[in-house]
């Protein structure tokens, strides 16, 4: 196997969540998980992995949408 990828745009490749080495398959298994390895040329994506980096971002963005959406639910009261 060769180690040889052509250089891939990043703003294409992550904003369509593509393998950043080939671009040719999906990077990630579901919604969070990062393949470990990529499945068309076997590249090794386990260096991508952020751990809970992802879902913390994901929660504290979800509950501030949330918390507002409940702030303006409430009823003024005078
Ligand atoms: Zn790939």
């Amino acid at each position: 196997m060769t180690d040889y990828y052509p250089r891939q745009s990043k703003l294409k490749t992550g904003l369509h969540c593509d393998c950043p080495r080939c671009g040719e398959s999906n990077l990630c298994d579901g919604l969070l998980t990062v393949r470990e390895r990529c499945p068309v040329r076997d590249f090794e994506n386990a260096y991508l992995n952020s751990s809970d980096g992802t879902d913390f971002i994901i929660i504290v963005f979800c509950s501030a949408l949330v918390l507002e959406a409940i702030a303006h639910m409430q009823p003024f009261k005078a």
